[in-house]
């Protein structure tokens, strides 16, 4: 990883470890809902918290935030271990769940209902949102907020024994309805659920609101940095106050800004409305900003880790490039990617000279700038070219295949165009060519130039793959911004998916899901997780041309 940059989370840890505030320990937490699977915006959590740990050689626990048995699943917890594992995020045994302190959150409640912070509230849901207020009004005091503590001991006994329906009562924190904070305007802290949950069963009853999980479940882990974004600022008070009416440990929070980037969302209520509408094949769909998809597509974990690093944290929300997200995969593609020949929109190359049935077999760099490391590819007389590679009328500054024109074929030979065949339509089916013996390996003896080199494959060794080109998944760079009446979806990318056939030179019959590739002058490419022996399947990554560095260059 790339050296830290100083940053305001950084100085906060520097200063507390300067003043010994934890004895130098340094416990941070990656905390997802698992409600969905983790997105790009959960990678720059993961690296900030997994990061800081590593520098400061302290732990980052993982830590599922599951209050919610309505909205969560056991799929979603193993997908989120998973993409966390991946991303390289180090939690050795520490995995936890707010769900194991349900008992010890419930204790706590009646604490706090004895020494006269906590009440049973009878409105319903409807009723307490009404009776909130505004930013600019103070709220209204439940009717039922002076209840004595025996009988508020006693309803929320009866309440977790499942006396009541869902929805009746609630046990609410009594702090302060003309608060200018809304969430100290008596918070709900359980609700009544009759709901199973996938790790407590039937066992529970009422369910505990994330504001009042999530800050004691840090407490609980002994966070010393709670890191989390923007939108709970306003909730660090609240959370301040439960720690300290308990007198339990109490960690510090800090803000950072959500990560937004163009072309895509991050909301996983929106995302799953994809996968639900088949609108994507999956969570882990190559164009999903989910981890699991950009895994799928051929992302490397050490590129979102620097795209990830290279972010930053400020205090205030922006939208990213989706460029630059791009930019950092491509850099590091470039560095760990193996190189290797195919051909997406085939032509045919025949080289009228070369005698029929002979096969050479020519050496290639399997990397660029290193010559050791080499792979032997096929070389015989009807080769595949990419069709893009020839004109037959060259437009100016067309250095390519055209009649009479000559050009290198990579790691091979000389060639040059001499004839054409055609069909009755008049399109180009075939092109002829002679080649130079004398110029195997890529140059001619006489010293003669050629300007261009263009890749190929001997079509007699060519394995077939299905090749998905991906495009970006909206059309707009922000996919929200729709016409009255209809929804993001409006702004889907027909043509975020093109599947086309290419020949691939044979080495890459052996690939195994997940192989990252370099196709040499097309882009970036991954074999599926579908891919087998008998069907290859690659998904494009991400392209080869750079627009982004070359944009920020110019400004
Ligand atoms: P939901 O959309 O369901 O409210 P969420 O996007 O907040 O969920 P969580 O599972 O609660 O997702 O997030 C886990 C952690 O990841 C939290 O600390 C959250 O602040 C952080 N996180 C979520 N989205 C982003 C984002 N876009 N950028 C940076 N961090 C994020
Ligand atoms: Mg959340």
């Amino acid at each position: 990883m790339s050296e830290p940059t100083s940053n305001f989370i950084r100085d906060i840890i520097l200063a507390d470890n300067e003043s010994g505030k934890h004895a130098g320990r340094v416990q941070t937490r990656f905390p997802p809902e698992p409600n969905g699977y983790l997105h790009v915006g959960h990678a720059k959590s993961i690296t900030i918290n997994f990061g800081l740990a590593a520098e400061f050689g302290g732990m980052c626990n993982l830590r599922f935030d599951d209050t919610n048995p309505a909205k969560e699943e056991l799929e979603y917890v193993e997908s989120i271990i998973e993409d966390v594992k991946w991303l390289g995020g180090d939690f050795g045994d520490r995995i936890y769940y707010a769900s194991d302190y349900f008992g010890q959150l419930y204790d706590w409640s009646c604490q706090l209902i004895r020494d006269g912070h906590a009440y049973v509230c009878d409105l319903t849901p409807e009723q307490v949102r009404l009776s909130r207020g505004t930013l600019t009004e103070p709220g209204q005091n439940s009717p039922y907020r002076d209840r004595s503590i025996e009988e508020n001991l006693d309803l929320f006994t009866r309440m977790k024994a499942g006396e009541f329906p869902d929805g009746s009562r609630t046990l609410r924190a009594k702090i302060d309805m003309a608060s200018a904070n809304l969430n100290f305007r008596d918070p709900v802290m359980y609700r009544i659920l009759h709901a199973e949950h996938h790790r407590t069963g039937n066992e529970w009853c009422i369910y505990p609101m994330y504001d009042w999980a999530h800050g004691q479940s840090d407490s609980i882990e002994r966070i010393t940095h709670s890191i989390c974004t923007l939108e709970f600022e306003d909730h660090r008070p609240l959370y301040d106050w439960y720690v300290q009416r308990l007198g339990i440990f109490a960690p510090r929070q800090i803000e950072f800004d959500r990560l937004n980037l163009t072309y895509t969302m991050m909301s996983k209520r929106k995302l799953l409305q994809l996968v639900q509408q088949n609108l994507v094949e999956s969570w882990d769909d190559p164009r999903m900003p989910t981890i699991s998809g950009m895994r799928r597509r051929g992302y490397s974990p050490q590129g979102l880790r620097n795209f990830a690093q290279n972010l930053g944290v400020s205090k205030t929300n922006g939208t990213t490039e989706f460029e630059k997200l791009e930019f950092f995969i491509r850099e590091d593609l470039n560095k760990t990617a193996r190189r290797a020949m195919a051909v997406i929109k085939p032509l045919k190359l025949i080289i009228d000279n070369y005698p029929e049935g002979q096969t050479e077999w020519l050496d290639a760099c399997n990397y660029p700038d290193n010559e050791t490391d080499l792979r032997k590819v096929p070389f015989t007389r009807e080769l595949w070219i990419e069709c893009d590679d020839f004109e037959e009328t060259p437009p100016k500054g067309f250095f390519r295949l055209y009649p009479g024109n000559e050009v290198r074929l990579r790691w091979g030979f000389f060639v040059k165009c001499v004839s054409l065949d055609k069909d009755a339509d008049g399109n180009v089916t075939a092109i002829h060519c002679t080649y130079d013996p004398a110029s195997r390996g890529g140059n001619s003896l006489d010293g003669r130039k050629v300007k261009s080199t263009i890749h190929w494959v001997s079509a007699a060794h060519a394995v077939a793959a299905e090749i998905r080109l991906y495009d970006k998944l909206f059309t707009k760079e922000d996919p929200n911004d729709v016409p009255e009446g209809q929804d993001f979806t409006a702004n889907l990318n027909p043509k975020s998916l093109v599947k086309v056939q290419g020949w691939l030179e044979p080495a890459l019959a052996e690939t195994q899901p997940g192989d990252r590739y370099q196709f040499e002058r097309l882009a970036y490419f991954c074999a599926d997780k579908s891919s087998t022996k008998e069907k290859l399947v690659f998904n494009r990554t991400v392209e080869l041309r750079d627009t982004w560095a070359k944009e920020k260059k110019k400004s």
